[in-house]
């Protein structure tokens, strides 16, 4: 808990990236800023836990180092990131097919065309529309639509279902791929951009780095905001007087305290970590490269007996991960799930998809994650009004998209229309 300052040039309320992000800004600007979040360290939904030697990311997630907004606030060199491969392994009735960009993974070029998962002129019109996404500047503001429509009526449904629509549900958090297509866009450009990965030190290192260039003390910690006025911030420690407001909370906090808005439905998640009984080398040919079900989704129907949206090897490729060289792997499913019977399940859909005995495995923990990321139906509208009301702004990657680069941009955007406006 922190001693609240009594009133301050700007309150942003929230320590998660847009915060951190809209923080950074106006601090460069010379503004007075004052960060309350309820939490106890600075991150929101990106926050690792060390536990016994173990780097354990609070949900499985990773950086991709070519998100704009990331490169222009972070220092990529001192995080350290440690790339996974630029491609993803699919399990088919117990047979490993590799798949990647053949340019950054030569040796899988023919594995990739060879794989039962869609024709090869479906495959080859794939990589050639990935490739016109990197080439074009637009953004992709323009007609929007479901993601699983358009994939099926340009590739094919055997390339949809057995390898983008596994990959995809644990990108977007949800099977039925009604996320924007819009989004689809911006998420397949930075795979084909940049190879993503963890920081060394645990993907909280992101925001630690962040909170690290605000002016010190600016963050108070164990402090909840429970309303809000242009000109006072109501919280459980006080009331703070300020010129302006950023909310930076995440969408259903933000709707506690300006009711009238939209809250948009939160696609969930669980990952799981266990430690291997083996060395990291005996499984995916010693990489971090994720494996996904090219069974997993007949359609839209999600097969509960295979729970699993991806699982990868941390250790192989992070080894800062995982202490005295042991093997710590990362095991995502939709939804939330807290019981035993779920991890046994998991359990097993791993002695398939990594093709080992699983059963002495150790189960280290478990994170269920009921609002992970905001859904983005379409039409989705990628940068969303940041002004709400005279002195009162709103950031958030529900207001942009559900990224990391997304709630970096909303932040800044902020920061900049609250500049703009001279408050
Ligand atoms: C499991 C998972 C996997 C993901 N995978 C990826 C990935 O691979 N790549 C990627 O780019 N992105 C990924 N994301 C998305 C990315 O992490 C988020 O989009 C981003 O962190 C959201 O940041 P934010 O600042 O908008 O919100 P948040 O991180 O939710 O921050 C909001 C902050 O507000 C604080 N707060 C809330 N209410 C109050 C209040 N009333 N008073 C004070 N403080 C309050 C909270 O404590 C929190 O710190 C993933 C997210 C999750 C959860």
């Amino acid at each position: 808990m922190s001693t609240i300052p009594k009133s301050s040039d700007v309150v942003i309320i929230g320590a998660g990236l847009a915060g951190l992000a809209a923080a950074r800004r106006l601090a460069i600007a010379g503004r007075d800023v004052c960060v309350i979040d309820a939490g106890d360290a600075a991150g929101g939904r990106v926050r690792t836990d060390r536990v016994d030697g173990l780097l354990l990311d609070r949900g499985f997630q990773l950086y991709n180092p070519s998100y704009t907004e990331g490169a222009s606030v972070l220092d990529l060199n001192s995080l350290d990131i440690k790339s996974f491969s630029p491609g993803v392994i699919v399990s088919i009735d117990g047979r490993a097919y590799k798949m990647a960009d053949p340019k950054r993974e030569p040796t899988w070029a023919v594995d990739s065309l060879l794989a039962p998962v869609g024709k090869i002129s479906a495959k080859l019109k794939f990589a050639r529309y990935a490739l016109g996404l990197v080439l074009s500047k637009t953004s992709s503001n323009t007609y929007d639509q479901r993601t699983d429509a358009f994939l099926r009526a340009k590739f094919g449904t055997k390339l949809t279902e057995q390898l983008l629509r596994p990959f995809l549900a644990g990108v977007f958090l949800e099977g039925e791929l009604a996320t924007s297509k819009r989004f689809f866009d911006i998420t397949l450009k930075s795979f084909v951009s940049g190879t993503p990965g963890v920081p060394r030190e645990g993907m909280q290192a992101i925001p630690t780095q962040l909170a690290a260039q605000l002016p010190q003390g600016s963050i108070n910690f164990g402090v909840t905001a429970t309303a809000v006025a242009q000109t006072m911030v109501r919280t459980d420690q006080g009331d703070i007087r300020t010129r302006s407001v950023v909310i930076a909370t995440n969408a259903r906090s933000a709707a506690i305290l300006i009711p009238s808005l939209k809250v948009p439905a939160s696609n969930s998640v669980t990952t799981w970590y266990h430690l291997a009984d083996c060395s990291g080398s005996e499984l995916t040919d010693g990489k971090s490269t994720l494996v996904v079900d090219g069974k997993k989704f007949n359609g839209t129907h999600n097969d509960p007996s295979r729970p699993l949206v991806n699982t990868v090897v941390m250790s192989n490729n992070a080894p800062s991960y995982a202490s005295q060289k042991r093997t710590l792997i990362s095991s995502s499913a939709l939804g939330v799930h807290h019981s035993v019977e779920a991890e046994l399940q998991v359990r097993s859909h791993l002695a398939s998809l990594y093709g080992v005995p699983t059963g002495g495995w150790a189960h280290v923990a478990t994170y269920p994650i009921p609002d992970a990321l905001p859904m983005m139906s379409a039409p989705h509208d990628i940068a969303q009004d940041v002004r709400l009301s005279q002195g009162v702004y709103i950031c958030g990657d529900y207001r942009q998209v559900s990224s990391i680069d997304g709630a970096l941009a909303s932040g800044r955007r902020a920061a900049e229309a609250l500049m703009t406006d001279d408050l």
